[in-house]
């Protein structure tokens, strides 16, 4: 049942991280556990799942939202993001150990594929963990925390308000980042990181996704999609 579990989690914030539940739409226990065939309780403790990953709001007494981030919002979060990531960068290009560099190298060869498959959702999910594992490279706690709230946090930012076709130039920047880091040019890499984020955030655009008031209609077909890749591997 404990995979069911995920398996739901993964069809809701994959749903969620695409861009395809319109921003402030209701996610009601009743309809969802009819549509994953699962009971409101387990229902319920993945929305909170949710919740703590800033994917949806939970408001007392009224229930699960998709998350609405308006663009006002956005600044202040890139704002945060160019202060503790240019600090971030600029301390690892002098700290940072061969296997963080590694694990970077590898990450970067994951975030090309996921792109030259066009898997949009796995792109959004990949260009944050850049992000984090560039944040756990530090090993400090403090700004680990940090850095999982603002990057939550961005990716509904980006899964609503960026064009589908612009994670192209994410996936280069962040090779000009981890080309710095490499060199151990600290300045460069904090320029890098902090032009990064800026580019983002000038990615944003009202109107970017066409997300669907229809949360059930969306969520019963990827998860009917989803079934039916699992029983077709199931059958190889
Ligand atoms: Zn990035």
């Amino acid at each position: 049942m404990k995979e069911r579990e995920d398996a739901v989690y993964d069809t809701l914030s994959r749903a969620l991280l695409a861009g395809a539940l319109a921003p402030g739409a209701p996610l009601r226990e009743t309809a969802l556990a009819e549509v994953f065939g699962v009971s409101r309780e387990r229902i319920r403790k993945i929305l909170l799942r949710l919740g703590t990953n800033r994917l949806i709001e939970m408001i007392p007494n009224r229930g699960a939202f998709v998350a609405a981030p308006s663009l006002e919002q956005a600044r202040s979060i890139y704002d945060a993001r160019r202060i503790l990531e240019g600090g971030i960068v600029a301390h690892l290009a002098q700290n940072a150990g061969a296997e963080a560099l590694r694990r970077l190298g590898e990450h970067m060869e994951r975030e090309q594929a996921a792109l030259a498959e066009g898997d949009r959702a796995t792109s959004v999910r990949l260009s944050a963990d850049f992000h984090m594992i560039l944040a756990e490279a530090t090993g400090n706690t403090f700004i680990l925390q940090q850095m999982q709230e603002l990057v939550s946090r961005t990716s509904m930012l980006v899964a609503m308000y960026e064009a589908p076709h612009s994670a192209q130039c994410a996936c280069d920047e962040h090779r000009d980042i981890f080309t710095s880091l490499l060199k151990g040019d600290g300045g460069g890499a904090a320029r890098a990181m902090r032009s990064h984020l800026s580019l983002v955030e000038t990615r944003l655009r009202p109107g970017a996704a066409a997300p669907s008031q229809d949360v059930v209609g969306v969520l019963l077909r990827m998860w009917s999609g989803q079934r039916a890749a699992q029983s077709t591997d199931e059958g190889r």
